[in-house]
């Protein structure tokens, strides 16, 4: 099979958004901006060995993996994604088969959040897999959630629960021993694989007054700092109030570490005003979507985030604790 074979192999049939005046087949994608939004665009690369392992990740899980962060990045900005294009370096020893099952698990995605496949790139490397993919979505104009938009008071709130993606991968990667596992170990490594993107949480965050946002690649304490930095405040959250898994703690020792510096949950973490924190909650509540508060954005002209223990205070580095005296 050789380059252009591929390329009308995973063209797709149909298009989803008729604002796409040409799709793949021209030197580059053409649709039509609508006014009175504000598009949005984020790149992500994953690389075999680095981001997965082709033992534990199917070719349909890497795809899915590598639309999934991208549709979290529009997410964390309150947006909608709506196209996006793939570059690949592929090994060659890949098959047809595996590269179109790729592109399967991008569509799972696509098909659920009305998306176009608008183009991209394919070149044969003698490495390892590349899988670049860029998504353009849309926002109404002025309400993105940009990080720097905490203010001192405001409640701070993280969706779903943490640390489950670094549990999944410590499973994986063997350094959890499944028989301690008391619940079923794929549903860790499922929350690693196939990491859900909130995106409709994202869109009612765009509709409160104002609302920073930020997705949880790094690990809950990096993505709190960045929102500090930004806002130029300090945030302080409650250890005791970190939404986990019921059975994260039995799974071993380090889960706290996990919750906080695991990363790649793909869940969002921000802060609003109190009095719309409760319009949120509501929100959320009414569509059985899961929020919960963690803390409060304290005012402070250096940027720190803290985390409140039963005894004591401890500052979160980007990485790592340091606990204060
Ligand atoms: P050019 O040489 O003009 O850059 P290509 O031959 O690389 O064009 O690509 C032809 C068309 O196929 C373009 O529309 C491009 O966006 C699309 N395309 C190429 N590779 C991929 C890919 N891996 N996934 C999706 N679309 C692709
Ligand atoms: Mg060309």
């Amino acid at each position: 099979m050789d380059e252009f074979d591929l390329i009308h192999s995973i063209t797709p049939r149909t298009i989803r958004h008729s604002s796409v005046d040409v799709g793949i087949g021209d030197d580059a994608a053409l649709y039509t901006a609508k006014h009175g939004v504000q598009e949005i665009v984020c790149v992500d690369t994953m690389v075999e060995d680095v981001h997965f392992k082709l033992h534990y990740s199917s070719p349909k899980d890497i795809g899915y993996k590598a639309l999934a962060v991208n549709i979290s990045d529009i997410a964390a900005m309150g947006g909608i994604p709506k196209f996006y294009l793939v570059s690949l370096a592929v090994p060659s020893k890949w098959t047809e088969s595996e590269i179109k099952a790729m592109y399967e698990g991008m569509n799972e995605l696509a098909k659920l959040y009305h998306m176009d496949l608008i183009g991209g790139d394919t070149v044969s490397t003698s490495d390892k897999l590349v899988v670049t993919v860029t998504v353009i979505g849309e926002v109404e104009k002025g309400q993105a959630c940009l990080r720097s938009l905490a203010r001192p008071n405001d409640v701070v709130f993280v969706t779903g629960e943490i640390g489950s993606s670094a549990a999944g991968l410590s499973l994986l990667s063997e350094e959890t021993d499944p028989q301690n596992a008391v619940i079923e170990a794929s549903y860790f490594i499922n929350r690693h694989k196939r990491p859900q993107p909130r995106v409709n949480i994202g869109r009612l965050c765009s509709n409160v007054q104002r609302a920073a946002l930020n997705d949880i690649s790094d690990g809950l304490a990096s993505e709190l700092h960045e929102i500090a930095e930004a806002s130029c405040v300090s945030i302080e959250i409650d250890e005791r109030m970190l939404p986990v898994h019921s059975d994260l703690p039995k799974l071993h020792p380090h889960w706290k570490e996990w919750a906080l510096f695991g990363g790649e949950d793909f869940e969002l973490t921000g802060t609003v005003s109190k009095g719309e924190w409760e319009l949120l909650k509501q929100e959320c509540e009414t569509r059985q979507l899961p929020i919960t508060k963690i803390g409060h954005v304290i005012e402070k002209t250096e940027s720190k985030v803290i985390l409140k223990t039963d005894k004591t205070s401890v500052i979160l580095e980007k990485k790592g604790y340091n606990h204060f005296k």
